[in-house]
């Protein structure tokens, strides 16, 4: 199997990056930030219980995102692989996603984290904001979010450093060209 965690702060491009991966790989696509929208969107018991928490741009508690990711991967006993995006984003979330794929006789191949400056960054979900209207976009939600990150998920970085997993690719760029980034470190798995 094929099992990558795509890698990076918000407005990275790990969702746009994605798409393209699981087309030339033929993976499965889990976006966790995806799985909780669609639960917002269907009123679900679930989502009722995180829409709060996302609007404000803080990551919901490990247990229910595990719990959301677990079941997912668990709709796909055929899958080639995953691309796993936007998990883990706490190493309590990284140490329990590999518990389970290796209660599955797997484990992640390769994390590859999306390299993009602050500044960058900003411009990208400002101009996302405009365009979707995602309200954990505005930009004070936004700075909990980037908050969040260098609180809590960077530590996810040493985490699979430490398993000689980790690289980086340059975010910046034309889509094309990150993206052949991306697949000439996924051949090399
Ligand atoms: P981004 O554009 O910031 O990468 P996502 O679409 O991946 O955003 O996630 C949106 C929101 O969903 C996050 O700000 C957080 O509230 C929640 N979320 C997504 N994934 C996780 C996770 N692995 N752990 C906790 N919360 C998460």
């Amino acid at each position: 199997m094929l099992n990558l965690v795509l890698f990076g702060p918000p407005g990275a491009g790990k969702g746009t990056q994605s798409e393209k991966l699981i087309n030339k790989y033929e993976l499965i696509h889990i976006s966790t930030g995806d799985l909780f929208r669609a639960h917002i969107k269907n009123q679900s018991t679930l989502g009722q219980r995180v829409s709060a928490l996302i609007a404000d741009g803080q990551l919901v508690p490990d247990e229910i995102t595990i719990a959301m990711l677990e079941e997912e991967v668990d709709k796909n006993p055929e899958a080639k692989g995953f691309i796993f995006d936007g998990f883990p984003r706490t190493v309590p979330q990284a140490e329990a996603l590999d518990d389970f794929l290796k209660s599955k006789d797997s484990a992640i191949t390769g994390v590859i984290a999306l390299d993009v400056n602050q500044e960058e960054l900003t411009k990208r979900i400002a101009q996302r904001q405009l365009e979707t209207g995602r309200v954990d976009d505005q930009a004070d939600k936004l700075q909990t979010r980037i908050a969040e990150y260098f609180d809590k998920t960077i530590h996810v970085l040493p985490y699979y450093e430490e398993q000689n997993k980790l690289s980086k690719v340059n975010g910046i760029g034309k889509i094309e060209d990150i993206f052949a980034d991306l697949c000439a470190q996924v051949d090399k798995y």
